[in-house]
């Protein structure tokens, strides 16, 4: 038996390290965090690159200091670094015959589909109605606005919007922190229990990054108050035997080298995502988890998104140039079309229409990066580096042509879904789940106040915040109080 501990911690991500901080801060230091990986931050993960960094997890900051407590320790620590220059730059938008579409008419839709995410969804009640799916109500929004076009445009007009709405529905802003597959997924009413941070008026278009990266946040604000014993990297927790009568937790975990101890304990806060809750609560909890707790766990959606970065030795763009933007057919003529750098590997091409463009790094100049979500993200993962440098090079040049792409020098991706102490990357409400699945998963186990044995945190715990950082950090916080307001005499 392994050295006594008051309380395990399970993972060093946000959350797991809030939770520690908070109980540091008030004077609990007999807890240890158990990490299965050789780093902290689990999903935040910042990769040196060219003197600069890359983020292949979180990497903006929602909200102002008025409503996102990570901004505020980001503020305390001068670690803020906020671009608020805009983008004066260009953007290029092509259709799968390379011809250019109109930025008035992307622009035109976009304010739309704003309308329509910032207005017009949040008009449908979130509880005590009939749920529907995001992606129905949009595209009854947008049936609407199709009906009138029809009367005033030319159906070569009507194609082009029709290809900026299919973009929107894959790129859009907000729709980027799900990572589901199609927004047929999505439940309405969960949707609208997200809240989003508004920005103050002097940041209202800000971007908001962190000096050195997410992870130099972490390590800055939360790691470096830890004891070096406080934290085991490489041990991967295996079984948590709960002993409800005499009122411990026996947690088994497997290092590095192979080795299997376990540690008794009287508390554990389980931080690890969704995703893994999904494929291992079977075997991770004895005695199982309780039926509730369990069909919220299976009934939640865990997504996937995916960020590729492209390293040119010098860009292949104008200096002033933003983006290349790909605006697929979705029922048109190119159906048929398919790379043929996969032609003759076992990978199809379907996950190519998943890709909504690529986008000038905003510090790297000859980098360039995109995000890849749901099935489409989950595929690429298994094609290996080299081919898909290949096939992206040749979808460059299918959408443009004129400007011929040379292979990048490296390709940097995350493989959020193959992660196995991860399995994806945000988790948002399925149709056929709701808020309550989120409200039944964030609390303890046993669930008695004076007894809490077992008691959960990470982002996928926070019914406002579910999907972000600022989410994670504070359910880490959360139930490290719970424990703080137990042991307070
Ligand atoms: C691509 C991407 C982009 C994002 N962008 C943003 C953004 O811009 N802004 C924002 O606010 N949020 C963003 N997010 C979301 C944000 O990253 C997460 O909500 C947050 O980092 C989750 O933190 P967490 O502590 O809940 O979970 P995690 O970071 O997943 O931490 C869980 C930890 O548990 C460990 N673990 C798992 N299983 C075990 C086990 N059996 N034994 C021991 N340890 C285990 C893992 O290794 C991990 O370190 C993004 C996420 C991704 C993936």
């Amino acid at each position: 038996m392994e050295r006594q501990y008051r309380i395990i911690i399970i993972g060093a991500g946000i959350a797991g390290l809030s939770c520690a901080k908070y109980l540091l801060e008030n004077d609990i230091h007999d807890f240890l965090i158990v990490e299965a990986q050789d780093r902290i931050g689990g999903r935040c993960q910042t990769i040196p690159l060219l003197e600069q960094h890359v983020e292949l997890g979180v990497e903006l900051l929602h909200g102002d200091q008025t409503n996102n407590p990570l901004y505020q320790l980001a503020e305390e620590n001068h670690l803020l670094d906020i671009d608020d220059r805009g983008s004066d730059r260009d953007d290029c938008y092509h259709d799968e015959d390379a011809e250019s579409i109109d930025e008035d008419v992307v622009d035109e839709v976009r304010k739309v589909y704003d309308e329509i995410l910032e207005k017009k969804v949040p008009t449908y009640p979130y509880e005590n109605y009939p749920d529907l799916s995001l992606g129905e109500f949009i595209w009854a929004e947008f049936d609407q606005y199709m009906t009138f076009k029809k009367s005033i445009l030319e159906k070569e007009e009507l194609d082009e919007r029709q290809k900026v709405i299919n973009w929107l529905h894959k790129q859009h802003p907000c729709l980027n922190m799900i990572g589901c597959n199609r927004l047929t997924d999505v439940s309405v009413q969960g949707w609208n229990s997200l809240e989003c941070l508004p920005k103050d008026d002097e940041h209202h278009d800000a971007t908001v990054y962190l000096q050195n990266g997410f992870l130099n946040f972490l390590h800055k604000v939360f790691f470096r108050q830890m004891d070096e014993d406080q934290i085991q990297f490489n041990t991967v927790v295996q079984c948590i035997s709960v002993h409800e009568d005499e009122q411990y937790v026996d947690i088994e975990v497997l290092r590095h080298n192979q080795q299997v101890e376990t540690y008794r304990v009287k508390h554990v806060v389980c931080t690890q995502s969704v995703g893994c809750l999904k494929q291992n609560m079977q075997e991770l909890f004895v005695p199982p988890l309780p039926q509730s707790k369990r069909m919220c766990i299976q009934k939640l959606g865990f997504g996937t998104i995916n960020k590729i970065y492209l390293v040119y030795s010098q860009p292949f763009w104008d200096a002033d140039f933003d983006g290349f933007h790909f605006l697929w057919d979705i029922n048109g003529s190119n159906n048929e079309w398919e790379l043929e750098s996969l032609s003759d590997t076992p990978f199809d091409n379907q996950w190519c229409k998943s890709i909504t463009g690529f986008y000038v790094h905003h510090r790297l100049a000859n980098v360039l990066t995109t995000q890849i979500s749901g099935e489409a993200a989950k595929f690429i993962e298994t094609i290996p580096d080299d081919l898909l440098a290949v096939a992206l090079q040749e979808l460059l040049g299918h959408f443009y042509p004129d400007n011929p792409s040379p292979l990048p020098e490296q390709l940097i991706r995350s493989q959020w879904f193959n992660d196995p102490f991860t399995r994806g990357s945000h988790t948002f409400i399925k149709l056929g789940s709701s808020i309550h699945d989120i409200k039944q998963l964030a609390m303890p186990w046993p669930n008695k106040p004076a007894k809490p044995l077992v008691l959960f945190a990470g982002e996928g715990t926070h019914d406002r915040f579910y999907g972000t950082a600022h989410g994670a950090y504070l359910t880490g916080v959360r139930e490290a109080q719970r424990l703080v307001q137990l042991y307070k005499t």
